[in-house]
């Protein structure tokens, strides 16, 4: 099977070729078919299976297809991940698959001073990655708005349990439209993260790598 195949549009075979990706790997193949058609998905896979682009490909062409311009201080889609680390690498990801798109996005995070945040966002942002603490702190000043962002992922989802950020996770669900694709990938699924994906995902497709 091929990118192309799979549905996926010009710009993005093109950054795809500048990675040398041959083909899309066993969660790509499984998973950008669906998520271009517009549905929910939730995905049981570990880090190196190559999750990130099964999810920022098929998002990078959905928000190029519709570019209506973010308003100010909103995130078209956001990227929620436990760790800065994790949104350091999502965000380059889609740095690197959207380099002939004409998108934006930005990083949020802990540990590093608000003022630059604030103003990255002051624009609005197409991709917004997160981690949640420091995107409650931001909703709570009024530097972010939510309430068009039409396109929710949460990454390594059993990793923000453990680190206790579930409330914070209902938190920003709370501020979220209603109608909106969402995202959740796990590498294991324990109860509460079964019982999250119930409350996030609607009717989702099932994969498991
Ligand atoms: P991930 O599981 O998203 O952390 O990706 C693991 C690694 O695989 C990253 O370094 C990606 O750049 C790489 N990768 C993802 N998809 C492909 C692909 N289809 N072909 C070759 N490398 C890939």
């Amino acid at each position: 099977v091929t990118f192309e195949a799979l549905g996926l549009a010009k710009p993005l075979l093109r950054a795809l070729a500048d990675e040398n990706y041959v083909e899309p790997t066993p969660i790509q193949e499984k998973a950008i078919p669906h998520l271009l058609q517009g549905r929910d998905l939730l995905g049981l896979a570990q880090t190196g299976t190559g999750k990130t682009a099964a999810f920022a490909l098929p998002l990078l062409q959905l928000l190029a297809e519709r570019q209506d311009s973010p308003k100010p201080r909103t995130a078209r889609a956001l990227i929620l991940v436990p760790t800065r680390e994790l949104g350091l690498q999502i965000a380059a990801s889609f740095k690197s698959y959207g380099h002939h798109l004409k998108l934006t996005s930005t990083v949020i995070m802990g540990g590093v001073s608000i003022g630059p945040q604030a103003k990255a966002l002051s624009r609005g942002v197409d991709f917004l990655v997160a981690t949640p603490g420091r995107l409650l702190d931001h909703l709570g000043q009024g530097t972010v708005d939510l309430g068009q962002t039409t396109y929710f992922v949460i990454d390594e989802a059993d990793r923000m349990l453990d680190m206790g950020f579930i409330r914070d996770v209902r938190k920003l669900m709370k501020v979220m439209p209603r109608k909106r694709q969402s995202i959740l990938f796990s590498a294991t699924m324990p109860k509460e993260i079964a019982t999250l994906a119930e409350e996030i995902l609607k009717d989702p497709v099932h994969i498991t790598i």
